[in-house]
């Protein structure tokens, strides 16, 4: 008998398939411009993605980490200053606030969509003694946290706001697109991600002017005119090839994103019934990304074993709190983060697949529970 086709968590190379002629006719025209970073096609993309979110600025930076970075910095965060931000998330979201000395203060989730609470914000921000100065949601699996909410606090204590998006390209919060909420929003273009390049990718998006050339400069060596530094800046520059190839796949992100919507209203009508705890539903309020499609179990590493016997990758995204890791280990209680974290898995929800393909998935699961 042959092995049942694979059903991977992420397939990125489905995607370049997907969009193979016009991906490599972009990179092309790259090779023979003779421009390689920074160049016309790194600015038709930043204003491509700031019509996207419906008007502002866009600097291409070279992946999500350093997007979060930068605008920390360029919001004025330093060293021994504390940025809030949850613990079930990828690393990378506490990297940044540490590379550049500030420390993160890791604010409880809510237990239904798993994104920060904004109750458990607002008690951290009432104890003054340790000033907060810059808020980092997560919209974790494509779903926005609660940004009226969240927002509304951050002004109420003059705390500026910078959504990660890594996870929620096109997302839609109360009739506003995810980024489009706080003072600035950190987007990568990692391959697996909505939004995916070739290799790594990164942008800031901000309606701040000056927030903007601050990041501009930061990019490149603190350069505000060519070789002179202003401020002092690093590299984080954004290629032309990965640019060319982001403002192909832009063109196809509502239709993808719009197919995982659909395989995911299909694993909830399917699902129902199931023993899984699954993820709420698109309402009037929330439109999901649907990065991922995380259920919850308390049976997870069975569940993923038995999956992955039938050729269907799921990932745990993720599997242990911040918190927890030796790099941020801190003393802090957070049991629904933990819980969180111990019970998530995530079935595969990526445009690459099909309705047969969830049915798949459906069936092996139900198969499962009721053994
Ligand atoms: C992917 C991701 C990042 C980091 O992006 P990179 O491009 O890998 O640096 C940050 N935050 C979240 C939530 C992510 O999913």
């Amino acid at each position: 008998m042959s092995e049942p086709t694979k059903i991977l968590a992420a397939d990125p190379h489905a995607n370049f398939i997907a969009h193979e002629s016009e991906i490599r006719a972009a990179v092309d025209r790259v090779l023979a411009s003779g421009h390689y970073v920074l160049g016309p096609e790194v600015t038709a993309f930043e204003n491509e993605w700031s019509d996207y979110l419906g008007g502002g600025i866009t600097i291409g930076v070279a992946n999500g980490t350093e997007a979060l970075e930068l605008t920390l910095r360029a919001l004025g965060v330093g060293a021994g200053d504390r940025v809030a931000t949850v613990a079930n998330t990828v690393s990378a979201t506490a990297a940044a606030i540490q590379q550049i000395g500030a420390q993160p203060v890791f604010v409880e989730i809510d237990d239904e969509t798993m994104t920060m609470s904004a109750p458990a914000l607002a008690a951290k921000m009432a104890q003054g003694s340790d000033q907060i100065k810059v808020v980092v949601p997560v919209h974790l699996y494509g779903r926005p946290a609660d940004m009226p909410a969240i927002v509304e606090l951050a002004n109420k204590h003059g705390v500026k706001v910078l959504e990660d998006c890594a996870q929620a390209h096109g997302a839609v919060c109360a009739g506003r697109k995810a980024g489009t909420w706080g003072d600035a929003a950190a987007f990568s273009f990692y391959p697996t991600k909505n939004l995916g390049a070739i290799g790594d990718g990164g942008a800031v998006f901000t309606r701040d002017p000056e927030l903007a050339e601050r990041l501009q400069a930061l990019r490149q060596y603190g350069w505000r005119q060519r070789y002179v530094s202003a401020t002092p800046g690093r590299n984080s520059r954004l290629d032309e090839i990965q640019a060319a190839i982001l403002r192909v796949k832009l063109k196809y992100l509502d239709a993808e994103n719009a197919r995982r919507s659909s395989l995911a209203q299909r694993y909830l009508e399917q699902l129902k019934d199931s023993a899984l705890h699954l993820p709420l539903a698109d309402d009037g309020i929330m439109t999901s990304a649907w990065h991922q499609f995380a259920v919850r179990t308390r049976h997870r590493a069975d569940l993923q074993a038995k999956m992955l016997e039938k050729g269907i990758h799921c990932g745990v995204l993720y599997p242990l709190p911040l918190h927890h890791q030796p790099a941020y280990a801190s003393e802090v209680q957070l049991p629904l983060s933990e819980k969180a974290c111990d019970e998530v898995i995530c079935l595969p929800v990526h445009p690459g697949l099909t309705a047969a393909d969830i049915d798949r998935v459906v069936a092996e699961i139900l198969r499962w529970t009721t053994l």
